[in-house]
């Protein structure tokens, strides 16, 4: 932990080494009582203290990028709650709320990115959503997000290279100075849902010129080092980002729970940083203790830590073998599509997630 400076570009700063990033907002403010069909965005505006407190729980564990909470902030998303209307008020509130955390840390410098996930409406050939709707669409967020401030872009958890293609374009065009981390999310067989491999799109993403590429969510920690290797290993000029969930949710007594422990999580933190990876974070199910197992671990002198060797790519029915599987395969898919962020997965099997960062 380094004591605060005065801050860095983002870029600046990923040259001078790997970067703490947060957990997932969606469990937090579902943790703390809000249901899994509120409009999530909204708050923002509705119950900004709310939103502030999930931030600070985050820099008080150590994160150094915090995501604002507008996963679901464009105009498609939030049609579903009839806010269609609100894309600008709904991004402006969220990064001033992030800004406002940010600046109040006192041990570190903290980051603000501006989190866009997916439409969650399919893009021709496979669906209805014509290419430059869905640009208008990320263009739109983007430039309320850029016009609140952001220091970074993230569009994660996409599952189609040619959605994250057009958010990447709008990124550009809303704000050329604003960096962009492109990250894709792979279901338990390492493509993503139209069947590319980590290396093509580690070679598209390089090749439309995104700052950062990498993997979210997906399978779990030991998955998305995997993932991360191969992108280091064909882009090994781009630096890569890597937010794993806490494995498949599997639920009990009617709660949804995260098999990985934070203490796992500081692990493979060491993991992600041996592999290369700049910047390190979490998604679905990871929490302020998930975080603040990775702060410590990554801040240990280097002796104290195991080391993880990733497991080589897995195809197939190989790949439901890894220990983050969760015994009831069908019960963490009905979950999925419930409660969604895989849940490009769920959607291309005619399921309906919402895609929301939980
Ligand atoms: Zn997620």
């Amino acid at each position: 932990m380094s004591p605060k400076s005065p801050p860095l570009a983002f870029i600046k700063r990923l040259s001078q080494g790997s970067i703490l990033a947060d957990g997932a907002m969606g469990t937090m403010l579902h943790q703390s009582g809000v249901a899994l069909d509120a409009c999530f965005d909204e708050l923002n505006v509705s119950d900004p203290d709310r939103v502030l407190g999930v931030h600070r729980a985050f820099i008080d564990a150590g994160s150094e990028l915090i995501e604002t909470n507008t996963f679901s902030a464009n105009r498609y998303k939030l049609a579903a709650h009839g806010w269609q209307t609100e894309v600008d008020a709904f991004n402006e509130a969220a990064v001033k709320l992030a800004r406002q955390s940010a600046e109040a840390s006192k041990d570190r410098t903290v980051y603000v990115a501006g989190a866009i996930g997916p439409i969650g409406a399919r893009l021709a050939p496979y669906g209805r959503v014509q290419p430059e709707q869905a640009f208008d669409a990320f263009f739109e967020q983007c430039a309320a997000l850029a016009k609140g401030g952001v220091d970074v872009f993230i569009l994660e958890t996409f599952t189609d290279l040619n959605e994250i293609t057009e958010a990447l374009k709008a990124a550009r065009a809303a704000a050329p100075n604003v960096p962009v981390i492109a990250s894709m999310t792979f279901t338990r067989d390492d493509r993503t849902v139209l069947g590319d491999a980590p290396r093509e799109v580690a070679n598209a993403l390089a090749a439309m010129g995104a700052d950062v590429i990498g993997v979210n969510c997906s399978g779990g920690p030991s998955q998305l080092a995997r993932i991360a290797q191969v992108m280091r290993t064909v882009e090994p000029d781009v630096p890569i980002s890597a937010m794993p969930n806490a494995g498949f949710p599997e639920t009990m007594a009617g709660r949804v729970m995260y098999p990985a422990t934070p203490d796992y999580f500081g692990d493979y933190a060491i993991a992600f940083r041996d592999i290369g990876v700049t910047v390190i974070g979490g998604c679905c199910g990871t929490t302020p203790d998930h975080i603040r197992a990775m702060r410590k671990a990554l801040d240990a002198p280097a002796h104290e830590h195991p080391m993880i060797v990733p497991l080589p790519v897995l195809n197939g029915h190989d790949a439901a073998l890894s220990s983050e599987q969760p015994t009831e395969l069908s019960r963490a898919a009905q979950l999925h599509r419930a409660e969604g962020h895989r849940l490009g997965a769920a959607s291309a099997r005619g399921g309906r997630g919402r895609g929301r960062r939980v």
